[in-house]
């Protein structure tokens, strides 16, 4: 075990298996785990919302609870801490039922902004109450990224004060931006972080994660290409320049993903379990389980293509809606899994009815199908027009699952691309956001598929062995926490 230990606060605004959305949920699950073998100490805290399943709630220990003055003028909210202690993390959820009381995590700026103001908040008035200090408080996503904001302001003068902050760039496209004076009311924070420099952002409006990038110690994304896309215009969502100021204190890290969680030997949602050693056979039988459960026509043969995704234009779903038709070649089969946008998904439900017993589009947000994906899948397409570090080119690897990609963010720095004269690599990739690109990235992965078998099969297997896991980005993050030391 590495010397010495750190003690690390984990706060936003989901978690896997509690709550999860997308990708941050499930670092905000995978990361803390790995870190206790780094010789962390971790708290992870998130809002105890309505959708969290009953079998965890009813598990949850009452903490404690305070009242907490939030609103400029003076009203106070009540604070409860639920805790859940689970495989060495420790989670404490946040209980309000005014904030937390209804519905899914996000619902929209309207109710979300004073939520997560009011959750920043709460997070570090519970980490006082409950007089844990840690090392380390890592903040994710605009949704905590008033932690390090509140911290050095309101809470300049409590124990807490020592403690340093990491604000980690999941996804820059969600900034929590809204008029100036709604934000001061839910925070009553100072007039000075109102600055051009923090919070405030044309004038007029105030940008959660602005502010927090400014007042945060250290800024880290999930990915190295991500960390300098992110200071360019095209991928700086507006704050390329202040990314580009604050660049001293930005670091990428890539994700891994729990290879426990995601583990093809033991995962009870396949039709039958693998590994590397009987992968070819097995996966085989998982294809025929997964076109059976979704009435494709059932044929070992033919190429299937897995889609796992928030159906959004970020994921490039532009360019999948735009080849489909040439892509379906009567040896190809599509499966789509997503929910988002309705114009995604009426055009990949018009799909479905084109190409009956060809493509099944699943417009759905389900764990299971997932898993059955990614295991009898032939590729993965990971198309996406930016993405931070992408999670489902990971699993599908681990999966012995061919991704195909667009090289961008994490996409490029973990999908290492297939070279036909070495015979090494991991995947198919192509590089500008064009259609007929990725119908040659396509082409190419079915071309090595049906004509070179012995090459595909060895990179299924190549795939697997792959070391996917949070191991060394677990490494890296406790490196940084050992530089911030107070
Ligand atoms: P993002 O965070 O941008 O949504 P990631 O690739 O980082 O994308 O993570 C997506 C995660 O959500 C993966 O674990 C993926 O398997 C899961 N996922 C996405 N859509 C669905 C769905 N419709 N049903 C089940 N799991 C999904």
């Amino acid at each position: 075990m590495p010397d010495p230990r750190r003690s690390v606060a984990f706060i936003g605004s989901e978690c896997y298996p509690f709550v999860k959305t997308g990708g941050l949920g499930d670092v905000m699950y995978a990361l803390p785990k790995a870190l206790i073998d780094q010789n962390c100490d971790v708290r992870v805290i998130i809002p105890r919302y309505k959708c969290i399943p009953w079998k965890y709630q009813e598990k949850m220990v009452y903490r404690g609870a305070f009242n907490m003055d939030l609103c400029a003028d003076g009203r106070s909210f009540y604070v409860g801490i639920m805790e859940y202690v689970w495989d060495g993390v420790v989670y404490d959820f946040i209980d309000n039922e005014e904030f937390f009381g209804f519905g899914n995590p996000y619902t929209n700026l309207v109710d979300d902004i004073p939520k997560f103001c009011y959750f920043a908040k709460a997070a570090l008035a519970a980490l006082n109450y409950m007089n844990w200090i840690p090392d380390v408080i890592h903040c994710h996503d605009w949704q905590a990224a008033l932690v390090p904001v509140f911290l050095r302001t309101m809470f300049g003068n409590t124990p807490l004060s020592n403690a340093k902050t990491i604000l980690t760039i999941h996804n820059l496209r969600f900034q929590g931006v809204y008029n100036i004076p709604t934000i001061k009311y839910w925070t009553n924070l100072p007039d000075y972080v109102f600055n051009k420099d923090a919070l405030t952002q044309n004038w007029l409006d105030a940008n959660m994660f602005k502010g927090g990038l400014d007042y945060c110690d250290m800024i880290t994304t999930v990915s190295n290409t991500y960390a300098g896309e992110i200071q360019t215009p095209f991928y700086g969502e507006h704050l390329d320049e202040h990314l580009r100021y604050h660049s001293g204190k930005l670091y990428g890290i890539v994700n891994g993903i729990d290879v426990n969680q995601w583990n093809t030997a033991t995962d009870d949602k396949l039709a039958v379990q693998y590994d590397i050693s009987n992968v070819l056979p097995r996966k085989k039988e998982n294809k025929h389980a997964l076109q059976e459960r979704l009435g494709l026509w059932q044929d070992d043969h033919v190429f299937v293509i897995g889609l796992i995704s928030r159906l959004t234009d970020q994921k490039g779903l532009d360019l999948v809606n735009a080849i489909i038709p040439q892509v379906m070649d009567g040896h190809t089969q599509v499966v789509v899994l997503g929910t988002g946008d309705a114009q995604y998904e009426n055009s990949f439900r018009h799909y479905e009815e084109a190409y009956k017993g060809s493509v099944c589009s699943n417009i759905m947000y389900d764990e299971a199908r997932a898993h059955l994906i990614y295991a009898g899948a032939d590729a993965l397409l990971v198309p996406s027009l930016f993405e931070p570090c992408g999670l489902t080119q990971l699993i599908a690897m681990r999966y012995g699952t061919i991704p195909i990609v667009r090289e961008t963010g994490g996409l490029k720095d973990t999908v290492a691309p297939y070279n036909q004269y070495t015979n090494w690599g991991y995947g198919f990739t192509f590089d500008r956001y064009e259609p007929g690109l990725l119908l040659d990235a396509i082409n190419r992965a079915k071309t090595l598929y049906f004509t070179n078998r012995w090459c595909w099969d060895e990179m299924v297997q190549r795939d697997m062995a792959n070391d996917v896991s949070w191991g060394k980005s677990a490494q890296q993050y406790r490196e940084l926490y050992l530089r911030l030391k107070p």
